[in-house]
């Protein structure tokens, strides 16, 4: 494989926009790498600006459950352009998309849609306050929730329970009411709730952690958080942006059968364009302007391409009633076929996985939250990563991300992916 043209376009873009990215993470600093410039996605292949292939399993995140270029989106959105892209009033696709995810998520009855899982995020904390009437708001560390400054706290070592900003220009008044926990430690959260007696309004979580690596919730954890929630007259904020659509067609919640209060959406639901969406309770989300007292609003907001584009993504998992088991199958092949090999090279290795999410950690040990995986993020990552690429895999950039499978890769694709696996540990 060759990379000079994407070499060159990232020097080219570094010229005019900071980094040479519009998000950080697809920089490959982390793995010290240049990114692939990506020309073109169809199915579970991404095709870079070298003529490279790759088996991908970024999914742009997420979002393309279907693999890229899924046939009923791209008809969707080239049908709406046509009509006009945007003209900030109702239109009936606003509806019709909310109603069909109301009818597919447990527990909620009215939407709202934005432009991005951070936008929905930052949305979801505000309600929640304004609906309790409460300041401060418990995240976890590790757990990603948009960058909203609210929500840039440290994980840091140890348990921090004041908020210390994780990013220049972020103030202490911006995060003072933002208490930190540790994943998968329920006392951590009780000890806060006691320390901050009535001043709490809502505990937010990824249900499962896909921001530190895929660290999937031990049993009992999110039921745990519903009982403190619940007896502290707080309200349990699953952030789904990705496990919504994901795990399950009613996202964790009909995963893990934990109901929440209000829960935020991002990725899938947009079917690859900017969508993110927070749902509740029409009790809760009628305290939304225009109804109620907590403002949310947005220029482009249920934009006719975007609602197309989520809506055939919704339609397509509610017509296929066993898009889940054939994940949930190609998950647990991959995941077998690379315990099979790490044990015969043996590597020091954890693979956690909940359904199409999984990542790898070179360590021996259980990873359970921030600080386990902290520790076990080392350069043996890098190596494979880069490995993995040269072999015609595309893996997220980072051993702090999680990898996720779309239907469109085939057992085929998946024996390819164990090949390039053996190649590049045979390469340590
Ligand atoms: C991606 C993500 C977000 C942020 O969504 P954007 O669309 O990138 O703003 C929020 N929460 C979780 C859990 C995410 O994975």
């Amino acid at each position: 494989m060759h990379y000079t043209r994407s070499s060159e376009l990232f020097r080219h873009a570094q010229c005019y926009i900071p980094g040479g990215v519009n998000s950080p993470v697809r920089a490959f600093k982390n793995v010290d790498g240049v990114p692939v410039f990506i020309k073109r996605g169809k199915g579970a292949y991404l095709y870079d600006e070298d003529g490279n292939e790759y088996i991908d399993y970024v999914n742009s995140w997420g979002p393309m459950l279907y693999g890229h270029a899924f046939p009923p989106v791209i008809q969707a959105i080239i049908d709406k352009a046509k009509l006009g892209t945007s003209f900030g009033a109702p239109t009936t696709m606003e509806s019709q998309i909310a109603q069909l995810a109301v009818s597919m998520v447990p527990g909620i009855e009215k939407i709202r849609f934005v432009n991005s899982g951070t936008e929905a995020a930052m949305s979801a904390v505000r309600l929640a306050r304004g609906y309790v009437g409460k300041r401060k708001i418990i995240k976890f560390a590790g757990c990603y929730h948009g960058h909203a400054d609210g929500f840039l706290i440290a994980g840091g070592s140890g348990l921090s329970t004041l908020g210390i900003a994780s990013s220049a220009g972020v103030t202490e008044s911006a995060t003072v009411d933002t208490l930190l926990a540790s994943y998968n430690d329920l006392e951590s959260v009780r000890s806060l709730f006691r320390k901050f007696k009535g001043e709490i309004a809502a505990v937010i979580v990824e249900p499962v952690a896909g921001n530190m690596g895929c660290v999937p919730p031990d049993n009992g954890f999110l039921k745990g958080l519903r009982n403190i929630c619940t007896h502290y007259e707080a309200l349990l904020i699953f952030d789904e942006v990705m496990t919504g659509f994901r795990l399950a067609k009613g996202g964790a919640q009909e995963y893990f059968k934990v109901l929440a209060d209000i829960v935020v959406f991002g990725k899938i639901v947009g079917g690859g364009l900017p969508v993110g969406a927070f749902a509740a309770k029409s009790d809760i989300m009628n305290e939304l302007a225009p109804v109620g007292a907590v403002y949310q609003a947005g220029t482009l907001s249920g934009n006719p391409l975007a609602m197309a584009a989520g809506y055939e993504m919704l339609r397509a998992i509610t017509e296929d009633g066993t898009v889940y088991e054939r994940l949930e199958r190609k998950g647990q092949y991959l995941e077998d076929g690379m315990t099979a090999l790490f044990r015969k090279y043996n590597i020091d290795f954890t693979i956690n996985r909940a359904g199409s999410m999984c990542s790898i950690f070179f360590c021996r040990g259980k990873i359970t939250n921030f600080e386990t995986a902290h520790a076990a993020a080392n350069d043996m990552f890098t190596r494979f990563f880069n490995g993995m690429l040269k072999n015609g895999i595309y893996l997220p950039p980072s051993s702090y991300e999680t990898w996720f499978l779309s239907d469109a890769l085939s057992f085929n694709d998946l024996d390819r992916t164990l090949e390039a696996v053996d190649l590049t540990i045979r390469q340590f």
